[in-house]
């Protein structure tokens, strides 16, 4: 029995051999001939030569033995609707909607915008992408038109998927008036539209641009489209993440080496069988959705849950009764989900068998303590923290109980995981931190492992220079987290070193949120800062200066204008994105210099000391926020 420690060791220093192993889970139609071409850092090419397809390894390649078995199980809180999809009749919806693209004109290269809610059709045009080699890039459902006009215009997607309304809480949105807004806003134009119709909201079709799924579904009713071989380095996808610039970057990912990190993650850390149930909570928009709710647990031939709705409707047991019904061995979630099933009746957790369930692993923002050990003692079951982000596209801290049984400490995700080469830096010396308890920044030195972004979609520049040249001297990747490690080699993530906040485990830029409440006439400054929340972990709290304060005399007036402000955001970024309050201020804490104290506000909302001020050019500006806040 190997131990962790030596598995983790193998893969450093001998990655071309390890990685050569694990690229034996996934079939290939020609084995790649190199391992690692690490020739021109920062750019690891991984499994060059080789030819395969995400779409086989998840789809095609189970029929021999589970054709019969499930493979997707679609459950609607919202429209009741409940589904489970054999390998087969997966495999037979994923060439139908691959026909349908191909009508279109849809060819290998091309990307594929996917503006879906949570529904069975989402996972079959992502899969159906794969199996042309067309790119998708699946923006979030919850986001609004401005957002999702500057993803059209970056990925000039060929043809754009959507349906008429996504529905959260029995409320619905509808996603069509977004999606015109959107490509009108973009310079960009798609060819083709397809729009599921839900029967939720009335549609406006466009002619000649604006096609209907079933339409066409029904035309390529026993359509064989056959996989695309793709090369190893080939782009199966980009998604969108925030950074500090308020321009999201498109996060690009390959093929091959994504397909062998994730069926190896499923080996070693999430240990799921072929044939059992894995149900990850998460959305189809965000990384975690693509990694582990489509991509790796079909790899693994299980069977995944697809959820639409809250975990608390129609009641908190609702989680608990697809688990037990569906015999979930592996499940996955946030720890703003578990903080909400808290509030709950502690008897819903009681109520059914959960005994075919092995782990709970939570990712996404930090698990605090009370947390952690309220749902392992309600579980019964190991709770797996786990950290990692969009550009990892599977853990980097976690730990790996596939290869070495091994305990979690609440409040720390684990040890750097295998390929992972991790360590903590001064920010702005370089140098590397070692004892026990030093902060830095944690960093992780190349070659980066398979399933790693390649680059920023068309930007190889912005991907050196925003992630590779941030630390002084170092060509190191930085995940722009501060860190320490403990004596046993655990790390305990402190929070971002840049202007990302972390609002239910989904990540915001401020800087996006800025200049969507800047576009507000009344508006003159704004800052916005991440404050500490005991549900959500974090939330935004903005600070404006308005233009014309003359109306702003009392409190009807403010919360009018804070009104309007959250209509401005929720119609141009989405609901995720509103801040929690706007609070309206006659200047803003700055240098003399004129940047922006962000971290002295931030401080000064969650009760903490704002540090050194010595640079501040009018110190009563902190003072207003203070006094608002008391
Ligand atoms: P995203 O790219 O949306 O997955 O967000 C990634 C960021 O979320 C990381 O850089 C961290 O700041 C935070 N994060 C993700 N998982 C964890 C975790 N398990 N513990 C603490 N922070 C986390």
């Amino acid at each position: 029995m190997t131990t962790f420690a030596d598995f983790h060791r193998q893969s450093l220093a001998d990655p071309q051999a390890f990685w050569a192993e694990q690229a034996k889970l996934i079939d290939w139609k020609t084995p790649p001939q190199q391992v690692c071409d690490w020739s021109n850092p920062p750019f690891a090419h991984w499994f060059k030569g080789g030819t395969t397809n995400l779409c086989h390894n998840a789809v095609d390649r189970h029929l021999k033995d589970r054709a019969d078995q499930p493979a997707l199980i679609y459950v609607s809180t919202e429209t009741n609707e409940e589904r489970t999809y054999t390998f087969r009749e997966l495999h037979t919806e994923v060439q139908r909607a691959a026909a349908m693209l191909r009508g279109l004109g849809v060819n290998k290269g091309d990307r594929v915008l996917i503006y879906m809610p949570m529904i069975a059709e989402a996972a079959f045009a992502m899969l159906a992408c794969a199996r042309i080699g067309a790119i998708h890039s699946v923006v979030f459902g919850g986001f609004a038109s401005v957002s999702l006009a500057s993803r059209i215009e970056d990925a000039s997607p060929k043809l754009i998927i959507s349906a008429d309304a996504g529905s959260r809480g029995g409320k619905v949105v509808e996603y069509k008036p977004l999606l015109d807004e959107a490509i009108r806003l973009s310079s960009h134009k798609p060819e083709s539209v397809i729009m599921v119709n839900r029967g939720l909201a009335p549609m406006s079709m466009l002619a000649g641009r604006d096609h209907s799924w079933r339409g066409l579904s029904e035309k390529h009713q026993d359509a064989q489209v056959p996989c695309e071989w793709m090369d190893a380095t080939d782009i199966s996808y980009t998604i969108y993440t925030s950074g500090t610039t308020g321009r999201p970057k498109g996060v690009q990912r390959d093929t091959g080496g994504y397909a062998v990190a994730l069926a190896a993650s499923m080996k070693h850390i999430f240990c799921g069988n072929p044939g059992e149930t894995y149900f990850s909570t998460s959305d189809i928009g965000w990384v975690v959705g693509h990694s582990y709710i489509i991509y790796g647990p079909l790899l693994a031939g299980m069977a995944t849950i697809m959820y639409e709705g809250l975990p608390i409707r129609p009641d908190g047991g609702i989680w608990w009764s697809l688990v037990e019904k569906y015999k979930v061995t592996v499940m996955f979630s946030a720890p703003t989900a578990v903080r909400v099933l808290k509030k709950q009746d502690p008897a819903l957790l009681k109520k059914y068998d959960l005994s075919s369930l092995r782990a709970l692993f939570l990712a996404g923002e930090p698990l605090d303590e009370p947390t952690g050990r309220w749902i392992a003692e309600g579980l019964g079951v190991p709770i797996i923290d786990n950290y990692w982000q969009t550009e990892s596209g599977w853990p980097i801290l976690t730990i790996a109980n596939g290869v070495e049984k091994k305990s979690s400490k609440f409040g720390s995700p684990g040890v750097p995981m295998y390929g992972y080469n991790v360590k903590i830096l001064h920010e702005s010396t370089g140098e590397e931190l070692t004892e026990p308890g030093q902060k830095g920044v944690v960093v992780i030195e190349g070659p980066t492992p398979p399933g790693f972004m390649q680059t920023v979609w068309k930007d190889d520049a912005r991907f050196v220079n925003t992630y590779w040249k941030s630390i002084p001297g170092k060509l190191v990747y930085s995940t722009f987290d501060w860190g320490i490690r403990d004596q046993d080699g655990y790390y305990y993530i402190l929070g971002r070193t840049d202007d990302v906040i972390n609002v239910a485990g989904h990540r915001l830029g401020t800087r996006e949120i800025e200049e969507s409440i800047s576009s507000h006439p009344n508006v003159a400054e704004v800052a916005v800062v991440g404050v500490a929340d005991q549900l959500k972990g974090q939330v935004a709290m903005a600070f404006v200066v308005a233009r014309d304060a003359s109306a702003l005399t009392d409190d009807a007036a403010r919360l009018k204008l804070e009104g309007a402000i959250f209509k401005l955001v929720d119609e141009q970024l989405g609901a995720v994105a509103r801040p929690a309050r706007v609070r309206f201020v006659t200047a803003l804490p700055k240098t003399r210099s004129g940047k922006l104290l962000r971290r002295a506000i931030q401080a000064v909302c969650e009760g903490r000391d704002p540090g050194d001020l010595t640079t501040i050019e009018d110190p009563t500006a902190l003072q207003q926020i203070r006094d608002l806040l008391a």
